[in-house]
């Protein structure tokens, strides 16, 4: 058993108050290689940014679950390095879909876990989210929940249609499980293609997260697929050979009135792979010859940081708050 502080890391508790009370979200950007873990440390500790780096269950596979714990052990260390006090940096598992796995990630040293029962009967959901925060309580590690199924692919989250959160469910599910943190539904969606064509910018349900607020005064409410699937990203990964037509996000002024709300964690990974890929495809167009890697993630992570900044900067408005 390695617990989260041994590694330096800390829970959401402080950090969802502070963003509740300050009006801003914390971002919670996905990694699974060296690149976009150094990007996240660098992009928060120069803004002053808390930050949750999330891990799903493909990246924990995907990087070793064993390599992974390392690497967050040094990330907390290069942002001590950076910045002094040190950024606030959470460990989270994102979409955690069963009490086993939750528990491995309690034991390894993650400070959060998702455990996502919202496909299940809810009933299912509540009992499954209550043994997962039953186990993680007792070491002090926050746990999320979801209520309300997002349209959209992210690895193996599928859902065929986008089910919103039923506002007069929420009491119930959030003191029946004891949860520290809800996922809801009112309109995002995993992946690059959050909105059929033909659809003019669709707007994000708030009335349905006021319902909410409403029904759970100063509760911490997260907002998954909420990369805004910037064009020219999009634009230049189709001139350098890419095939991403129709691609569409959720508009940052909207992000950002959501931000301000009860809205206290912000989910972001389609933005960062948009321009990773991006940036890649065009060095390796522009340089035929090159086969050292760096001279392509190196300048992939340089984008990275820059879309990162701009991100807590003028979108969460969790810059300067750590
Ligand atoms: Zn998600």
């Amino acid at each position: 058993m390695v617990h989260y502080k041994e590694l330096g890391l800390v829970n959401t508790k402080d950090l969802f108050r502070k963003a509740m009370e300050g009006g801003y979200a914390i971002p919670a950007y996905n990694f699974n290689n060296l690149e976009q873990l150094q990007a996240i440390i660098m992009a928060c500790s120069e803004t002053r940014s808390p930050v949750i780096l999330q891990i799903s269950k493909g990246a924990r596979k995907y990087a070793n679950q064993t390599m992974l714990v390392h690497m967050a052990r040094g990330a907390v260390e290069m942002a001590a390095s950076i910045s002094k006090p040190a950024i606030p940096v959470v460990l989270h598992l994102d979409h955690g879909d069963s009490y086993d796995l939750c528990v491995s990630c309690v034991e390894t040293g993650f400070s959060s876990v998702m455990i996502d029962g919202s496909h299940l009967p809810y009933e299912e959901n509540v009992a499954l989210t209550r043994k997962v925060v039953d186990f993680a309580h007792r070491h002090d590690v926050s746990v999320e929940g979801e209520l309300g199924v997002l349209a959209g692919i992210e690895e193996h989250v599928k859902a065929a249609e986008s089910l919103y959160t039923k506002p007069e469910e929420v009491v119930d599910f959030v003191s029946r499980t004891g949860v520290d943190s809800l996922a809801i539904s009112i309109g995002t969606s995993h992946g690059a293609y959050k909105f059929p064509p033909g659809v003019e910018q669709p707007p994000l349900r708030f009335d349905i997260l006021a319902a909410v607020e409403k029904k759970l005064p100063g509760f911490p409410i997260v907002l998954h697929g909420a990369s805004s699937v910037i064009p020219e990203y999009v634009e230049m990964i189709n001139a350098h050979g890419g095939s991403l037509k129709g691609a569409r996000g959720v508009p940052e002024d909207q992000l950002r009135r959501a931000a301000t709300s009860a809205v206290c964690k912000v989910n972001i990974d389609s933005d960062g792979r948009l321009a990773m890929t991006a940036v890649i495809r065009r060095k390796l167009a522009e340089d035929p010859k090159n086969f050292d890697p760096r001279n392509y993630l190196g300048p992939a992570r340089d984008e990275l940081v820059k879309l990162m900044k701009h991100k807590n900067e003028k979108v969460l408005g969790s810059a300067g708050k750590a």
